[in-house]
């Protein structure tokens, strides 16, 4: 067999043409994702064998032009100019094929060999309209190919295209130029021998395509040519003489007059070839749109949305969760029974799956809550909800777009904090990252279940309400707070994208929800289950010899007995026993360190103890407060953690719970969102978050504790 021949495809198209269905669709699992070098914008890139050829294909970011602008033009230029894959395929939305031929056109100015992949054509079908693709195809002198990107269908036909193409191109492919009318074309003749003759001032760009681009004024371009240079001098001079006449000749500034011609190709080009129907997609969008994005209906709808979103991952996602919790605990009293007793065992069972198992039972409400918000944002609605939250988020400083974030920011921060990278402006990113883990994540809900459960019984699920409203209401004001003082910048303008409905498919959302799940397995993988040996190692040592040898005289004793009475006795002294080795353990020192700093709000040291370890995850505080507590928290014996916690002689009072429920939801998230905020906005902002929340935290607490004392509430 022949040695497989390399071919480099990239990917160019609108946002939300389909470009990474494509790109799904032909790599599969295989695909690597990273940033563009220098900026946060998403590189997806994958490979794959086909017909013999090793094929590489990266997703270049969505533009509608390549003018330098945005960051995503930028990328997706440079990639074109300086990597010249071999062939490039336009992913475009059939349904739009005006808009979207103002990109096609631009690629082929810049000379790249050119496929043009007319996706979503499932629906440009269903619409009624029709497309003579032969014509249209000779027109522009490029294979067009229909796809519907997330079915999986005409994926072949595309890559033979490709391939064909790829082939063909040794014996001379045509590019066509565009006529831009005979006053621009003339000085642009003129232009393009001039840069012909000095290609090396312009580096890998193609001459005419330089030349518009001085014309349409670029940056990048004019920067190019900005040397003291002779040549460079030339060039320049004439383009300037090339500027002013088209302005004398068409009373229109040359930028313009070429976006002009462009949408006039386009527009003979279509005339050709489409006949419309017009009962189209954008029609049907629109007509739904007057209810959603209504100004009265608009607010109730949405938190309808936003109710059913909760009432599925706590109602939907109980279910997997019993069955998580009950396998969790049949593999460590199993484990328990099997390994013989030792310092082995009891990291294996206490630390290890005590650790991660008390985090993986809220996997299914996780994901439960992804595959809901992946649902809103696939369909189309999410676009519609950002537009709506704008006014709401500008009292934020921020504007809608930050409002997704946010909203992912309930189920975990950390895919939340990613998901700011859609955030044109730093600012925003920054700004957005700051306050969403006042979003109550999914982790802390089981300390508020727990306390709440404890100390307010009926009225638990009002607290957590109210504890939920409080982040959403701190959020509003740090928010407002921080953009007077640290951002006084506005808000960058944008334009909320409205892609038009539709129904998602599973492979969609299937492709969404894994995605960020991922993420938060990859959490438990790693830092949990690190966190977890290290937490026992801190609890197990230093071992305190001399008390648990006692303890163990004194069981010995009972056991010789052997009575029906003494059973009881021996396992509460278990309990004991292990409490006080946690007492006089690292943690214990640790947690006693703390305690005159939480004293204060009316935590015990125990709560303070609960607090430093649930840095690790907030899942963990439960699990602290039941070791200290002297119970295992394991289904029956929670309750006993419930009166240990009420026992009067502990001092806990419903009002230091409450303050601690609170503590619990503003200060400082876990560990891997720390460090995802890192990533996202540098060691400086990581740093100030880390110390905002801990002082907002305890300053809220503290309020609330004393407050509620001299009110009488505690
Ligand atoms: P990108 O922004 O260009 O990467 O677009 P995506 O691949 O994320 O697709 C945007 C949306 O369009 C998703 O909801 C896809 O499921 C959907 N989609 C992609 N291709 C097709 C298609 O051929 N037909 C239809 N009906 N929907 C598609
Ligand atoms: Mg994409």
């Amino acid at each position: 067999m022949a040695a497989p021949k390399n071919l480099r495809i990239a990917l160019a198209g609108n946002p939300n043409s389909g470009k990474t269905s494509i790109f799904n669709s032909m790599t599969g699992a295989r695909q690597q994702v990273g940033n563009w070098p220098g900026v946060t914008v998403e590189k997806k890139t994958g490979s794959f064998t086909y017909n013999g050829y090793e094929i590489e294909v990266v997703d270049l970011p969505g533009t509608y032009s390549l003018t330098a602008y945005s960051v995503e033009e930028r990328v997706a230029r440079a990639y074109l100019v300086e990597e010249k894959p071999d062939v490039v395929i336009h992913v475009v939305d059939s349904g739009n094929l005006a808009r979207n031929l103002y990109l096609t056109v631009q690629l082929l100015e810049l000379g790249v060999d050119l496929v043009v992949d007319l996706n979503m054509w499932d629906e440009f079908a269903a619409c009624g309209s029709e497309l003579d693709r032969d014509r249209l195809a000779t027109l522009i002198g490029a294979p067009v190919v229909p796809t519907v990107g997330h079915r999986e269908i005409g994926i072949d036909d595309l890559l033979d295209a490709t391939i064909r193409l790829f082939e063909e191109r040794v014996k001379g492919h045509r590019h066509v130029p565009i006529s831009y009318g005979s006053h621009v074309d003339d000085v642009l003749n003129e232009l393009t021998d001039l840069l012909e003759g000095s290609q090396e001032l312009i580096g890998s760009y193609p001459p005419r395509w330089a030349a518009i681009k001085l014309l349409e004024g670029d940056i990048e371009i004019t920067k190019l040519l900005s040397s003291d240079d002779d040549r460079a001098r030339r060039i320049r001079e004439a383009a300037e003489r090339a500027a002013r006449h088209i302005e004398v000749a068409t009373k229109s500034d040359p930028e313009k007059v070429i976006s002009e011609g462009r949408y006039g190709y386009i527009e003979g080009a279509l005339k050709e070839v489409l006949t419309e129907e017009t009962a189209d997609r954008m029609e049907l969008s629109r007509r739904l749109d007057r209810v959603f994005t209504n100004r009265y209906l608009g607010y109730p709808i949405f938190l309808a949305f936003v109710w059913i979103l909760f009432q599925l991952t706590f109602r939907v996602g109980a279910y997997p969760m019993e069955w998580i919790e009950t396998f969790v605990g049949w593999l460590s009293t199993t484990l328990a029974a099997v390994l013989p007793e030792s310092m082995l065992s009891s990291l294996i069972v206490d630390g290890v799956i005590g650790g991660v198992g008390s985090v993986i039972v809220f996997l299914p409400n996780i994901m439960t809550l992804f595959l809901a918000i992946a649902f809103l944002e696939d369909s189309g609605y999410m676009a519609r909800a950002a537009f709506l939250m704008d006014r709401v988020m500008h009292a934020l400083g921020l504007h809608g777009k930050s409002f997704i974030p946010l909203l992912v920011g309930f189920g975990c921060s950390v895919p939340a904090i990613m998901a700011t990278r859609t955030l044109e402006s730093k600012r925003d990113r920054t700004l957005t990252t700051l306050i969403v883990p006042l979003m109550s994540c999914s982790a802390r809900l089981p300390v508020y279940l727990l306390i709440a459960g404890t100390f307010f019984a009926e009225r638990a699920g009002t607290v957590v309400f109210v504890v939920y409203v409080t982040g959403i209401v701190a959020a509003i004001l740090v928010g407002r707070l921080f953009s007077k003082t640290l951002f006084r910048s506005a808000p960058a303008p944008f334009v909320m994208e409205l892609p038009p409905y539709r129904l998602p498919t599973a492979k969609g959302l299937a492709i969404h929800t894994w995605e960020r799940s991922k993420i938060y397995l990859q959490k438990m993988g790693g830092v949990i289950l690190v966190a977890s040996i290290i937490l026992w190692f801190l609890g197990a040592f230093p071992q305190n010899t001399a008390l648990t040898e006692e303890y163990e005289a004194e069981m010995d004793a009972l056991r010789a007995v052997g009575t029906e009475e003494v059973l009881g006795r021996i396992q509460e002294l278990e309990i004991e026993a292990e409490a006080a080795q946690i007492e006089s353990s690292y943690i214990g020192r640790a947690g006693k360190a703390v305690y005159p700093v939480v004293r204060p709000l009316g935590f015990t040291w125990e709560m303070g103890v609960s607090l430093v370890t649930g840095f690790v995850a907030k899942e963990v505080v439960v699990s602290t407060l039941g070791v200290l507590y002297h119970t295992r928290v394991d289904g029956e014996s929670e309750r006993s953690l419930s009166d240990a916690l009420r026992d009067p002689a502990r001092g806990i009072t419903p009002l230091a719970g409450f303050a601690f429920m609170i503590f619990v939801l503003l200060y400082t998230p876990c560990v891997v969102a720390v460090v995802a905020v890192k990533r996202e906005v540098g060691t400086g902002w990581m740093l100030f978050s880390v110390f905002y929340q801990l002082v907002l935290a305890w300053l809220v607490s503290f309020g609330v504790y004393q407050i509620g004392q001299l009110v009488g509430l505690g």
